[in-house]
């Protein structure tokens, strides 16, 4: 096995969020969806998106949301980004899932991924349901039939860190080939809510990560969202010019269910907004590449100034550039006081 940071993709991305529907209402979630959200992507807009997709770059599309198997023509997003040649990952809480469906994938979902939230209780707790973790057990049973690639995506919370393990075991015993490991953030429906995982959490959770690595089948991947603080600030983000395409500077795109789009993380602020809504995104991008993107790399400056100072060994870079985006530093009690760098 390998572990790898998720911090920066290596194949041209658009998170595509078709809706904010969801059939849980789960106590993370940082999209805020649930059961009585309505706001979706129309489809004439999804296949229009595709187009500008491909003539930016982008090669890969990954369907979130909510939950994206209540999007109503989910079958047919599939088969027209395929059409375009995009290659189609999603992630679902799991419970829609059924054979038929599966079979329907075969050949051309490259991979689904499955949130898991911890062990039984906890999962069922953060899920707001009893008995839900027991279906997806089962559902990942289906996925691992149909021979489709399949991972689980698991929020690491403070209390979960000790089932790290555990989830590890499940993943492999389940067929899996990727656990991906993200850190809480406080947005969305945690915040307020849930505790983020301290420096001391943050250090933690990088060992453990890396002590688990030494367990696993070779071809297992652990993807932990969250890199040494000097090996990010090494990366050095490409000043683009105007002609440069939009996945030559924002990669992952994410294209949220109301039509707008900002660069890396749902959460990210207006000041780095690409697109407004979905009726303006040629010109939009077009202008964000021109002058709109000054701000976008001014706050990968800002967030890597702010990550230097605070001396956070670890970075959950996602989280640190939509908090620079907004206005916000990095929280002090992120340089932990085990001493670790
Ligand atoms: S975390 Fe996922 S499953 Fe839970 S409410 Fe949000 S979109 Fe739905």
């Amino acid at each position: 096995m390998n572990t790898e940071a998720s911090g920066f993709l290596h194949q041209p991305t658009a998170q595509i969020h078709l809706t904010r529907l969801c059939n849980l209402q789960c106590q993370h979630c940082y999209s805020e969806s649930g059961p009585g959200q309505r706001s979706q992507l129309p489809l004439t807009d999804l296949f229009k998106l595709y187009g500008i997709l491909c003539d930016e770059g982008y090669t890969q599309v990954s369907f979130s949301g909510g939950e994206p198997l209540v999007y109503p023509y989910i079958e047919e997003a599939i088969d027209v980004a395929i059409d375009h040649g995009l290659k189609v990952n999603l992630i679902t809480n799991g419970l829609l899932l059924k054979e038929d469906r599966m079979r329907r994938w075969q050949g051309k979902v490259d991979l689904v991924g499955v949130s898991i939230d911890g062990m039984r209780t906890r999962h069922d707790r953060m899920r707001g349901r009893k008995g839900v973790f027991d279906k997806v057990i089962a559902k990942l049973e289906l996925i691992r039939q149909s021979g489709i690639p399949f991972g689980l995506a698991h929020c690491v919370t403070p209390d979960s860190l000790g089932e790290l393990p555990d989830i590890l075991t499940l993943a492999i015993n389940s067929g899996a080939s990727l656990l991906q490991l993200h850190p809480l953030n406080q947005v969305g429906s945690a915040l307020g809510l849930l505790e983020p995982l301290s420096g001391d959490d943050l250090s933690r959770l990088y060992i453990i990560a890396k002590l688990m690595q030494l367990d696993c089948p070779s071809d297992f991947r652990i993807q932990l969202d969250l890199v040494p603080a000097s090996e990010e600030l090494r990366y050095s983000w490409p000043v683009s010019e105007n002609n440069n395409s939009l996945s030559s500077i924002a990669n992952p795109l994410v294209v949220r269910e109301d039509g707008s789009m900002v660069p890396l993380n749902y959460s990210a602020g207006r000041s780095v907004q690409i697109a407004g809504c979905s009726k303006l995104w040629m010109s939009d991008i077009k202008h964000w590449k021109a002058s709109g993107q000054v701000e976008f790399q001014a706050t990968i400056a800002q967030t890597m100034h702010d990550v230097n100072c605070a001396g956070a060994p670890f970075i959950d870079w996602y989280d640190y550039f939509a908090r620079a985006s907004k206005g916000l530093g990095v929280e002090r009690d992120l340089i932990p006081a085990l001493g670790l760098d």
